[in-house]
């Protein structure tokens, strides 16, 4: 995530933070307790929890390099879903509007019609046969 120097201080592009921390990353493996391995990433964090992101091609083999990238990804993933606006646009899709309620009760009502119409010719049908 580039970084906006425009008033020659670094800040974060996601919130606008001024003030980093200094973290170093590491993978760990499971096996008889956390190993870590040898690879480490150094990166600035903003407040707000946002990564200053060059320097992953830095990374010393391609293989850390892709996997360091696709934890970036999750975790941007992650904090995306988080957004109030993704909240939003998310129940959104799972919920019914107003509208569309007000559609399904009008053509619920249509269609009850409709059968009630029915069974009033069926009542005259089998009251007069022939
Ligand atoms: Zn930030």
């Amino acid at each position: 995530m580039p970084q906006d120097t425009h008033d020659g201080r670094v800040h974060c592009s996601e919130c606008g933070s001024t003030y980093f921390y200094d973290a170093e990353f590491r993978q760990y493996g499971s096996g008889g307790g956390l190993s870590p391995s040898d690879h480490t990433w150094s990166t600035k964090i903003c407040m707000g929890g946002h990564p200053l992101l060059p320097g992953i091609a830095s990374s010393r083999s391609v293989e850390v390099g892709q996997s360091l990238e696709q934890s970036i990804h999750a975790a941007q993933e992650q904090r995306a879903r988080m957004s109030p606006d993704r909240i939003e646009a998310d129940l959104a899709h799972d919920l019914i509007t107003q509208a569309e309620i007000q559609a399904a009760t009008d053509r619920l009502h249509a269609l009850e019609t409709i059968l009630e119409q029915l069974r009033q010719q069926q009542a005259l049908d089998q009251a007069a046969p022939g």
